[in-house]
């Protein structure tokens, strides 16, 4: 399997590359992504082999139909960190939560935030290519929450790889802050940056930009790599979770094999809903992939109006940070499927100048063959915590945005899958407000809602707050090239 660029290639890039090179370096032509150039079919037949699969042996044929060019014993060492999850045997388990409705708990992995799906496995494989290659690569990512964490914890002591994390002093939640700033190995680096998270990013942005810290990394024969969802290394793990909740809901009876469900995908950088639309493409029986946000509802627009406007735009600060995004990375790999590379880098080059772009009808139209969106504001997701409490289900704040997609988008009365992105106890002090106690510290609040809602802490975050915190520093921003440099 070979990769392209969705922009279309500059003639100084290969026209096409492998998956490892894709993964290393996942900067394809103007400032495109890469994608595979065509995909499997995971057909009737597919599904009925793996009907009683475990979720590694499903994992493991879907990677090979792919035909990637990383070794057997690379990947099914990269597959065995889902053994460290709750349940080994399954991953990903799944909930009803009403008759028609299931939700697929994407968040039993070592952070609690469905980021370790694919970063677990993936940190895996870039550190053996690394090494297979004797090359050193720096990770450098700005955080507001869950990549941060999730980052770090694949990539600790990983040979090869190191990983610089900032994220903004005080625009973190406790739990999400130690489990950063606890994270103790020689080749992570975690820096606290005085500003909010617009000056995290850009002092990050202007960090890669400065010709000495370049100049810097290549004395040392360091490349730079990236860990976010435009890397295809993440996305790839994306699609196979889809292919298993769809068989969680045949095995527990909830529909027949070959049925249609609807998938409900709390989104931001749109690689869940990426990973969706991958496996609808390949054969797996889904009506519609429903997309739910917060206010930050750009999303909404662009499937429901065609057009993506930027310009009249300031981001919101919510509570469910990890989906205040307004520059949604991966819609664009979706618009380069449907519309081809000479329509994507135009609508992509709009969107630079002007801060906007319009679909035509018909570019809208086929977009919605696939997609439907709304959107729900904090209130409304606390109401929807409390109600689903009193009926016995805890969710956080992010799964909660796609209850009033279920109950409104479906156009036919067909079974259901949400996504539950992370766990309740990374977004506490929310939880308990919902429940109608307001406080003010992550502990205090996980100990109430345990105790009132009936639900327990796992012991990765109970422990957070006794481990020792080995990363201090907390610096202005024109502190953080000494910083950086001193840690390389
Ligand atoms: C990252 C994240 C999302 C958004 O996922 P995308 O793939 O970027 O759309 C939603 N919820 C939580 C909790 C997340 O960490």
């Amino acid at each position: 399997m070979q990769f392209i660029e969705t922009r279309g290639n500059d003639g100084v890039k290969p026209a096409s590359v492998s998956f490892s090179e894709a993964i290393l370096s996942p900067s394809a032509s103007f400032g495109g992504l890469y994608v595979p150039q065509s995909l499997p079919a995971f057909d009737a037949a597919f599904l009925e082999k793996h009907k009683n699969s475990h979720y590694k042996t499903l994992a493991m044929d879907f990677l090979r139909s792919f035909g990637i060019d990383i070794d057997q014993e690379v990947l099914q060492a990269a597959l065995d960190r889902y053994d460290a999850f709750d349940d080994p045997k399954n991953p990903v388990p799944l909930s009803e939560i009403e008759e028609d409705c299931c939700v697929s708990e994407l968040y039993h992995g070592p952070t609690r935030a469905f980021k370790d799906m694919a970063l677990q496995p993936f940190g895996y494989i870039l550190s053996k290519l690394a090494q297979a290659r004797n090359e050193n690569y720096l990770i450098m990512a700005a955080t507001s929450g869950d990549t941060g964490p999730a980052t770090l914890e694949t990539f600790k002591n990983q040979a090869n790889v190191k990983v610089a994390c900032l994220y903004p002093e005080g625009g973190t939640s406790d739990v999400q802050r130690l489990q950063m700033v606890t994270e103790d190995a020689p080749n992570l680096k975690v820096i606290g940056v005085k500003g909010n998270f617009d000056d995290t990013q850009n002092t990050l942005k202007a960090l890669l930009a400065s010709e000495d810290f370049k100049e810097e990394l290549e004395r040392k024969n360091i490349k730079l790599s990236a860990a976010n969802s435009v890397n295809f290394g993440r996305i790839i793990f994306q699609i196979i979770y889809h292919i298993h909740s769809y068989l969680e809901m045949v095995r527990c009876g909830k529909i027949a094999m070959g049925e249609k469900i609807y998938l409900v995908v709390p989104s931001g950088n749109f690689g869940n809903a990426l990973g969706g639309y991958y496996a609808k493409k390949a054969g797996l029986p889904i009506e519609k992939i429903l997309i739910s946000s917060n206010v930050n509802n750009i999303l909404t627009d662009w499937i429901e109006k065609g057009e993506y406007d930027l310009s009249g735009r300031e981001l919101v600060l919510t509570e469910s940070p990890a989906m205040d995004i307004l520059k949604s990375s991966n819609i664009e790999r979706i618009m380069f499927d449907k519309f081809g590379a000479a329509r994507t880098k135009e609508l992509m080059d709009a969107l630079a100048s002007e801060g906007r772009f319009v679909l035509t009808e018909e570019e809208r139209a086929l977009l919605q063959e696939d997609f439907a969106a709304s959107w729900s504001d904090d209130a409304e997701c606390e109401n929807e915590i409390a109600r689903y409490v009193k009926k016995g289900y805890m969710m956080d704040p992010h799964t909660a945005t796609c209850i009033k997609a279920y109950e409104n988008l479906r156009e036919k009365p067909l079974p259901t899958v949400i996504y539950s992105t992370a766990e309740w106890t990374k977004f506490s002090p929310t939880v308990a407000k919902a429940l109608g106690h307001p406080v003010e510290g992550d502990i205090e609040a996980l100990e109430w809602v345990a105790e009132h809602a009936n639900v327990t802490v796992p012991p990765m975050i109970r422990g957070l707050f006794e481990k020792p915190i080995v990363h201090t520093v907390v610096v202005e921003k024109e502190k953080i090239k000494e910083e950086m440099l001193n840690f390389l």
